[in-house]
């Protein structure tokens, strides 16, 4: 998979003091999602819980969209498949507009605690995944190296590739944010970690996707 163009990724790390290179949080509560937008499971019907949100910048390019935001169904233990990027189990929500207004939501059966982060400098990490591509233990090995928390680059999968493909003509998406359990204990198992994915060809606001993992 490794290609001529960069493969850009940015390391995401907790902030702890006040400053102006927030690129995104996770947990808390979401800003500007009103109640009418907070996304229900399309399996069980209950509230998503909310997991990430990240604004566009030099940091993130998400094509028109000024704003993602990450929601997960908790509500059923796993049942609801929530792993799956097409079942409407999880939600990738983007926003045209940035809004920093708090509004109600539903509630939800957690609350992940509100971290806020920055990112780092841009990492080229074709090398690193063209070992991937070609060699067996030390791709492993360099698979490890890519897992964690980051704004785009390459996924480390746990298991085997499961990059959703585009509806409009079947490209593999792009990934925008993985997430692993390491900064934030996310209910994906200890160890999971979670894509989300951006379909350039699909203009419409479900072109993101999430999937996830297990460790
Ligand atoms: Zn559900």
């Amino acid at each position: 998979m490794a290609g001529a163009a960069p493969l850009s990724s940015r390391a995401l790390s907790r902030l702890e003091g006040d400053g102006d290179s927030v690129v995104g949080s996770f947990g808390g509560h979401p800003r500007g999602v009103r109640a009418h937008v907070w996304p229900r499971c399309a399996v069980c019907g209950a509230p998503m819980c909310h997991m990430a949100q990240f604004d566009a910048g030099p940091w993130l390019d998400l094509g028109p969209w000024a704003r993602l935001t990450v929601f997960i169904c908790h509500a059923t233990g796993g049942r609801c498949e929530d792993w799956d990027p097409w079942k409407g189990a999880n939600k990738v929500l983007l926003q045209r507009l940035r809004d920093d207004n708090l509004y109600d939501g539903p509630p939800t059966v957690r609350v992940y605690r509100r971290v806020r982060l920055g990112a780092g400098s841009p990492v080229d990490e074709r090398d690193w995944v063209r070992t991937m591509g070609e060699q067996g233990v030390v791709g492993r090995a360099a698979s490890e190296r890519l897992r964690f928390d980051k704004l785009g680059g390459a996924p480390a999968w746990l298991h085997s590739d499961d990059t959703p493909r585009s509806k409009v003509n079947a490209s593999p998406m792009r990934l925008i944010l993985q997430m692993t359990t390491q900064i934030v204990a996310f209910d994906i198992t200890r160890g999971g970690v979670a894509w989300v994915f951006i379909d350039p060809a699909d203009p419409g606001e479900d072109a993101g996707r999430l999937v996830w993992q297990g460790g």
